[in-house]
């Protein structure tokens, strides 16, 4: 029997998604700098225990190992040639720890890179890189995509329309990560709310959402009001996602640390959701234990 797609699971209230991967596995001894996403090559069960550790503290959906796996991230690390293996494998993973009655989400990051004239990339290229990243998922097993941290619009635009041209009918994800700055919510790059929402609405994502950033609990809520509110402004039933970071990021020690309790995570997580969010996770800094307190809030 067929289960139900994630197309229409989103349709039916609430998707908990997974907490922080690259977090956790700095708590796992990965040391800082390396590449996080060639640990589906090399150390497969780190991975998969963390997508276990999500799935059993009630994650419906998790994503996969595969932030920084596109072409342009990875040649920081030499490992441009490695795309495709690094993102089946990753999918692969993910797909196993899940099982059949679970979903997973191929995530895909930023290329961390400008687009010309701010930097050296060429629309072309970044097309066609995430293209390949978005085909290497899809033969590992995803059942849809989330494309996050995003930070400058044109980026964005081409990550969607890249992964809206292989995905068929998968269900894709499009996630931006906000700062408060001054009164006001905006990327580092400078997009607002409204134009983050306009834009990939447009573009026709399933869902559109924040995650990450720098914001307080209570800001995450804030940000999540105006998401909702700029997403029913456009008359279509795009979903709204939310993934806050356990808080703001302290220096201790020279590393960045992240104090919110679940306990507090959680009581975020069901005002956003009271909002109308229906897809919520969490970013930096959160564990499963912070995804089993929202579990236990939300899941009545
Ligand atoms: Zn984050």
């Amino acid at each position: 029997m067929a289960r139900t797609s994630l197309k229409d699971r989103i349709k039916q209230g609430l998707l908990l998604l997974d907490g922080a991967m690259g977090t956790q596995l700095l708590t796992s001894g990965i040391e800082v700098g390396k590449c996080n996403d060639y640990l589906n090559i090399e150390s497969p069960d780190i991975v998969s225990d963390i997508h276990r550790a999500y799935l059993q503290a009630g994650s419906v959906a998790v994503l996969t190992n595969t932030f920084g796996a596109n072409k342009f991230a990875l040649a920081r690390h030499g490992l441009a040639e490695e795309v495709e293996r690094i993102n089946t494998a990753g999918a692969k993973i993910a797909r196993q720890a899940a099982g059949k009655e679970k979903y997973i989400l191929g995530d895909i990051g930023p290329s961390g890179d400008f687009l010309k004239p701010l930097g050296d990339l060429e629309p072309k290229d970044l097309k066609d890189a995430f293209i390949q990243q978005a085909k290497a998922l899809l033969a590992g097993g995803v059942d849809g995509f989330i494309i996050e941290t995003m930070t400058a619009l044109d980026e964005a635009a081409i990550a969607i329309e890249a992964v809206k041209s292989v995905s068929g009918d998968l269900p894709v994800f499009a996630s931006f990560a906000f700062d408060r700055s001054g009164g006001d919510y905006r990327t580092m790059m400078g997009v607002d709310v409204e134009s983050a929402v306009s834009k990939a609405i447009s573009l026709g994502v399933d869902a559109v959402g924040f995650n990450c950033g720098s914001a307080m609990l209570d800001e995450y809520v804030e940000l999540a009001e105006k998401f909702v509110s700029a997403a029913k402004a456009s008359d279509k039933d795009t979903l709204v996602l939310a993934e806050p970071n356990a808080g703001k990021p302290e220096l201790v020690d020279g590393k960045a640390v992240y104090k919110v309790s679940p306990e507090d995570f959680a009581s975020a997580a069901e005002k956003i959701h009271l909002l109308g969010v229906n897809i919520i996770g969490g970013c930096c800094g959160t564990t499963p234990k912070h995804i089993e307190a929202i579990a236990q809030k939300l899941r009545r």
